[in-house]
C-alpha cells in the first residue's frame, strides 16, 4: 500500500454511530463481494461497473481515483418487503 492511501485510510476506519449526521443512515464495511454501482465522477461522466473488490476505482475519463465510502442513505418505508432484514439488537445493548 503506498504513502498516501495508507495516511488516508488511517482517518476513522470505523466511524461512530453516535456522531451529529442526519438519520437514518448507515455504514457498510466492504467485505470485497459483487457490487453493481452507478457512479457520477467530479468530471461530470456517468460511469457503471460490475465487479467484486471494489474498494477503490478510477475514472476512465478524467483519470480520478476515489476510494469507495461505507456510508449509505436509509429510506423510511411505510411498508415491509418480502426479505426484510430484522435486526436482531442494537451496538449499544
Ligand atoms: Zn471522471
Amino acid at each position: 500500500m503506498n504513502e498516501k492511501l495508507d495516511k488516508q485510510l488511517k482517518r476513522e476506519e470505523f466511524p461512530s454511530l453516535k456522531t451529529k449526521h442526519k438519520i437514518p443512515r448507515g455504514w457498510i464495511q466492504w467485505k470485497g463481494t459483487d457490487v453493481c454501482m452507478d457512479i457520477h465522477c467530479n468530471c461530470g461522466k456517468l460511469l457503471h461497473i460490475d465487479t467484486t473488490f471494489a474498494y477503490h476505482i478510477k475514472c476512465p475519463y478524467c483519470k480520478r481515483v476515489y476510494e469507495c465510502d461505507g456510508h449509505i442513505k436509509l429510506h423510511e418505508l411505510d411498508f415491509e418487503p418480502e426479505g426484510t432484514i430484522l435486526i436482531e439488537k442494537g451496538l449499544d445493548d
